[in-house]
């Protein structure tokens, strides 16, 4: 009997412990479904923001580095901006998924203090609702950037929502390409958003005209110094990791813009990134439609005011 109230206790323990490696079992089995969905990978957003950049410009310069970006991405050329095409009033509708009749921005002059157009929603600082609001409040561990080389371009956004900024007054698109560069480096564990801006093609234009020698030289020298940060990139592996956003506000037409023609409103348009399907966006794509999109990379909430819709499928 003695040994039998051995057995029984000895083989108690067997069952629990039987019981306890199928509970370690099943732990480890969920661990290893589920944690690698909560530890998603950090988003990486990167804005290349052309001012000026004509669909026929584009077409006509050689464009090598721009043209392998566009073999991998989501595109159009016929893109519709907002009205006028001018470019305040166009970066801050891409900015904010909205256009002027809502956000006020309508003209180049513009700043708070001076608005003839109040805004229909307006932060405590009085901004309209931008991307780096929605992405600063939405986004945990969000690192943004904001580059550019010319002044006015920052007026409407507030930059309370920026981690870094930095304006380049020799409009040296190289160097702030590579400070952008060092940010998203540095900030690789974390989300980031990054909105690099550079003013020179538009400059050409206005004075030699668009579609002049010298305009297409500027775009060919934006796309060598874009191909640096993207041979960088790829050395990293940031290039394919990244969603890159390749976009401008207006094109042009002798010296000038502001006007209705195509070669004013129908502009190009571009997206990169895991997921995104090369190819031509199939619907109108508008200038209002890139805050939206942004936001759902992210998985952020847009503003009820905004118009835009994300109209391009992210996974
Ligand atoms: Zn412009």
């Amino acid at each position: 009997m003695r040994s039998y109230g051995f057995e029984s206790r000895s083989g108690h323990n067997f069952f629990l412990r039987l019981i306890l490696m199928k509970k370690i079992l099943y732990i480890t089995l969920a661990l290893l479904i589920v944690a690698p969905i909560q530890a998603r990978k950090p988003r990486h957003v990167l804005v290349i923001a052309i001012d000026g950049l004509s669909t026929e410009g584009l077409k006509q310069a050689k464009t090598p580095r721009i043209d392998a970006y566009l073999d991998e991405a989501m595109y159009t050329f016929t893109s519709r901006n907002v009205i006028p095409s001018v470019t305040l009033p166009n970066w801050t509708s891409h900015l904010t998924g909205s256009g002027p009749e809502r956000h006020g921005v309508l003209n180049n002059k513009w700043t708070r203090q001076t608005a003839e157009l109040d805004a229909v929603s307006k932060d405590e600082d009085g901004y309209y609702p931008s991307i780096f609001k929605v992405l600063k409040e939405e986004v945990e561990d969000i690192q943004v950037g904001y580059y550019w080389d010319w002044e006015p371009l920052i007026n409407s956004m507030n930059p309370r929502y920026m981690d870094e900024k930095n304006f380049d007054k020799n409009e040296d698109y190289a160097r702030n390409c590579q400070k952008a560069f060092d940010f998203m480096t540095a900030n690789w564990e974390q989300p980031t958003f990054v909105f690099l801006y550079t003013v020179g093609v538009d400059h050409a234009g206005h004075k030699n005209g668009w579609m002049s020698k010298s305009y297409i030289q500027a775009i060919e020298k934006v796309d060598a110094t874009i191909g640096t940060l993207f041979d960088r990139m790829q050395e990293n592996e940031m290039y394919d990791d990244s969603y890159i956003i390749f976009m401008t506000d207006h094109g042009g037409i002798n010296k000038g813009h502001g006007g209705y023609s195509d070669a004013e409103m129908r502009i190009p348009f571009a997206i990169k990134g895991p997921h995104i399907r090369p190819g031509e966006i199939p619907q109108q794509h508008f200038t209002v439609n890139t805050a939206p999109i942004i936001a759902r990379i992210f998985r952020a909430e847009t503003p009820d005011v905004w118009a835009g819709r994300c109209n391009i499928r992210i996974r």
